[in-house]
């Protein structure tokens, strides 16, 4: 018996990184899986990787989750070919950091909506078979850059808005049967990081590594970690927990 038998899991931005780690972990757990990415084909390659258990179907969606026609679609589809919703994971993101005097309007808007409004909109268009079946899991993904990271004004001002966007959430659907939390990563070694290393100039190993030893638990993160912080919160054993977001960071933020 896995804890996600006969769930249906909804993850955006799942074709790599963090979204794909916990698709893969919710997939071993028993559950469904939706892959919605920017792009189709990505999002079914990744899908098709899954490690499903028994019964257990997945299916790649490419749909732009700051385009309320596209989510729309998207969320119909999970239904039809899923055969329901329970867990929406709002994992998808981009940065377009700049120190403010040069960020630009663009990085602004972009960057405001992936993160607070494909978050807003996937979970309007998921909250209504939440509600109607009173059950639903919520998770978003907000960041340490919520509490202020040097040239990322924009990424840091929207994942604090996730959290103020979560406990909301908590308020308003916790009647209705419904958790909404957030997790709130550290460094995670993914092509989010790898790209910044990038634009520092920084081989990718050599960032990898200052980044371990400026860390208190003396490593980086992992997809892994935040995948198995993911399956506690959107799992039945979290449902008295809502509205909390959950730093997963080796304790970078502690002082
Ligand atoms: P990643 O490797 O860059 O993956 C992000 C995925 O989201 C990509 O597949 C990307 O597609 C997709 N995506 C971007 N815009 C989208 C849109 N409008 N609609 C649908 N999909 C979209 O990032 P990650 O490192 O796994 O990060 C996942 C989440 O964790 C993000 O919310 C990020 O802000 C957060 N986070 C990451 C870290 C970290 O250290 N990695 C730390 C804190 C928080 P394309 O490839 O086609 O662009």
């Amino acid at each position: 018996m896995g804890r996600y038998d006969g769930r249906v899991a909804v993850i955006t931005g799942a074709a790599r990184g963090i979204g794909f780690g916990i698709a893969t972990r919710l997939a071993e757990e028993g559950a469904s899986v939706a892959v919605v990415d920017l792009d189709e084909s990505a999002a079914s390659e990744a899908a098709g990787r899954l490690p499903l258990a028994d019964g257990a179907k997945a299916v790649g969606i490419g749909a732009d989750i700051s385009d309320g026609a596209a989510v729309d679609a998207a969320i119909a589809r999970v239904v039809e070919e899923l055969g329901g919703i329970h867990v929406l994971v709002n994992n998808a993101g981009i940065t377009r950091d700049n120190l403010l005097f040069k960020m630009t309007e663009d990085d602004w808007d972009l960057v405001m909506g992936v993160h607070l409004k494909g978050a807003f909109l996937m979970t309007k268009a998921a909250q209504k078979h939440f509600v109607e079946q009173k059950y639903g899991k919520i998770l978003n993904l907000s960041s340490v850059s919520a509490l202020g990271n040097r040239g990322q004004a924009n990424y840091s001002a929207a994942k604090m808005g996730v959290q103020g966007f979560t406990r909301t959430l908590g308020i308003e659907l916790g009647p209705f049967g419904v958790n909404a939390n957030a997790i709130a990563p550290g460094f995670i070694a993914t092509e989010m990081t790898d790209a910044t290393a990038a634009r520092l100039k920084m081989d990718v190993e050599e960032f990898r590594k200052l980044n371990a030893e400026a860390n208190p638990v003396r490593r980086v993160g992992f997809p892994e970690d935040i995948a198995a912080a993911a399956a506690f919160l959107c799992s039945d054993e979290a449902s008295y927990i809502t509205g909390q977001t959950l730093y997963v960071d080796g304790g970078a933020k502690l002082g």
